[in-house]
């Protein structure tokens, strides 16, 4: 996979260098290059950003320096035929596990970091000639720039590439993956500070293990996000699902998963 990020601060996509996915960039799984943009600003202070028309608090970041930032990368010779810009941005769709799935699958991503009140619109507007245009958000708050998500996304979409998590069955029961959160874990020393690991993870049954694990997924995922079980489709739930559920303050009903009525507030 191919990924370029463009920002006013290159160093702060650093930490990208470290870990599993600065180990990939160097296995070459990963091409990641990080451009400045004041380096596309040709007056003497290289500047990047104008008042804003209309008024208003804060600055623009001038279309120009993006115009030919994203030129330079879309008419690289590599360069994919549509690369995939995505505009971090607290107006854009949130960023989710199924989000970084489909990422994971495209050849070519591009990362433009928003500063000050963000990128001149027409910018995207222009951009969307040459590339595959997302306003992407990593949540529903304000970041000063767009550095931290990039950082956030190319490392979840990026451990998603074949090949750079070492073992891909840790990918397949993570939190998220089946629309779950992922089960508490444990290591050892078996007792610790007078708490002991679950027994049923000591005795090696592997059918009991999995059950238990099952268990402690629909009972965390209810009380943290009720919203994800409420989510689910009851078709993939087995008998013992439906228990678990019901303890946790759900049923089902009409084919959808729903609160028991007469569970109270228990259940998150
Ligand atoms: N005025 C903008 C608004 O209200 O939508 C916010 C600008 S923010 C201070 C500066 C830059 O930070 C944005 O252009 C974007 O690149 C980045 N940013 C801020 N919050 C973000 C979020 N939740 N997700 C992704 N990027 C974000």
């Amino acid at each position: 996979m191919r990924i370029d990020v463009v920002s006013i601060f290159p160093e702060y996509l650093d930490a990208l260098g470290l870990s599993l996915i600065g180990k990939a960039r160097r296995d070459g799984l990963l091409r990641l290059d990080v451009h400045d943009l004041r380096a596309f600003a040709h007056d003497r202070h290289r500047t990047v950003d104008d008042t804003p028309y209309g008024g208003g608090a804060g600055m623009v970041m001038k279309p120009g320096p993006w115009g030919e930032a994203l030129s330079a990368i879309a008419d690289a010779p590599d360069a994919a035929e549509r690369p995939l810009l995505i505009v971090p941005s607290p107006a854009g769709a949130v960023f989710n596990q199924a989000m970084a799935q489909e990422l994971s699958t495209r050849g070519h991503l591009v990362f433009a970091c928003g500063r000050y009140e963000g990128i001149d619109e027409r910018v995207l507007e222009w951009a969307a000639e040459r590339f595959e245009v997302r306003p992407v958000s990593l949540g529903d708050y304000v970041l000063n720039g767009g550095e931290v998500a990039v950082l956030a996304m190319v490392e979840a979409v990026g451990r998603l590439v074949p090949g750079v998590v070492g073992n891909p069955e840790s990918l397949v029961e993570e939190s998220h993956s089946d629309g779950l959160l992922e089960y508490p874990v444990y290591t050892k020393p078996p007792v610790w500070e007078g708490r002991a690991v679950p027994e049923v993870l000591l005795g090696g049954n592997h059918g009991k293990i999995a059950r238990f694990r099952r268990n402690e997924q629909l009972a965390r995922t209810a009380v943290r996000r009720p919203d994800l079980v409420l989510a689910i489709d009851p078709a993939g739930l087995n008998r013992h699902d439906r228990d678990a559920l019901w303890h946790a303050g759900f049923m089902i009903d009409d084919g959808r998963v729903v609160r028991r009525p007469d569970a109270g507030d228990t259940a998150g």
